[in-house]
Order: structure tokens, then sequence, then C-alpha cells
């Protein structure tokens, strides 16, 4: 049973662990079935970033004095699933790519839900200290959005029209 915000925070905070550790393992098969090098190097980086985030999630769970633990999220495996199918049904190539970006972003959206939540309980319970750690992690995720957003937009985007013409 989870009976307060403070259960709510912890259970969620299980399932972001999971699900950036499940990125972690996951980004480099993004990168392997991407062509565009921008891409590749936004994945790569974002990758980086993402050890740095489960750190701080580990300092999250000792802070509160918690093991920290993970908890099966079955959102941020249903996104790769997706990318599967991605890659099952598309060549490499500028399509692809597009798809990629467009999964990747797919999960940052859900990260940027997940670490929202966090911060606002963890504000409610005036955990200003760890709403302050979380709020670095978030704004990498918002970061590694509008980046993706704008390699869609700038050349991705446009590379996959001209393909299908
Ligand atoms: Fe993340
Ligand atoms: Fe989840
Ligand atoms: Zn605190
Ligand atoms: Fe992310």
């Amino acid at each position: 049973m989870l009976s307060s915000v403070d259960d709510l925070f912890l259970d969620v905070l299980k399932d972001i662990y999971f699900a950036e550790k499940k990125i972690l393992k996951t980004i480099p098969k993004l990168v392997r079935g991407a062509t565009s090098p921008d891409l590749k190097a936004a994945l790569t980086e974002h990758r980086h970033e993402t050890e740095g985030q489960i750190e701080r999630l580990q300092q999250v769970f000792e802070h509160l004095g918690k093991p920290a633990r993970a908890k099966t999220c079955e959102a941020i495996n249903g996104l790769f699933e997706e990318a599967d199918e991605l890659f099952e049904d598309t060549e490499a190539g500028p399509v692809r790519d597009a798809g990629i970006v467009a999964c990747a972003q797919a999960v940052e959206h859900y990260e940027m839900a997940r670490y929202g939540a966090l911060i606002a309980w963890a504000k409610a319970s005036k955990h200003g200290d760890i709403a302050k750690l979380l709020q670095e992690t978030l704004d990498q995720e918002k970061k590694a959005d509008a980046l993706l957003n704008k390699l869609g937009t700038d050349k991705i985007n446009a590379e996959a029209l001209r393909e299908a013409a």
C-alpha cells in the first residue's frame, strides 16, 4: 500500500531508476541503428549524461536512507519495444533516423513527466536538496529533447521526405 506522498515518491523513484538503467543499456542499440552522425553523437552524449543521472538517483536513495532498488517500468519497456518494431520495419537511412528521433523523444518525454512529479513531491515534502538534484537531471532531459527536436526539424525529416520522393 502506498499511503503517503513519501511512499509515492519512493515508488516513482524506483520506476525511474529502472528506466534510466534500461536507457543506459539500450541507447547503444539506437546508435548502431542510426545513420546520421549528428544523431549518433547526440544519443551517445546523452548516454554519458545518463550515467550521471543514475548516480544522482543513487544519491537520492541514500539521502532517504533507502536501498537503491529498481522497479520494473512497463512504460519504458514498451517504448523500447516500439523502437525494436521500428528497426524491424525500416532499413538504415533517413526514414529510420526520423523514427529514432521520435522514439528517443518519447523516452525523454516520459522521463520529463516522471522527474516533474518527483520534483513536485520533493518540494511538497520540504526536501529542497533532493528537488535541486533532480532538477539538474530534468534540465538535461529537456535539453536532450530540444536537441533531438532540432535534429529532426533542421535536417533528418527533410532527408526522410526526400527519400520517399
Ligand atoms: Fe535520463
Ligand atoms: Fe514507469
Ligand atoms: Zn532532504
Ligand atoms: Fe534522457
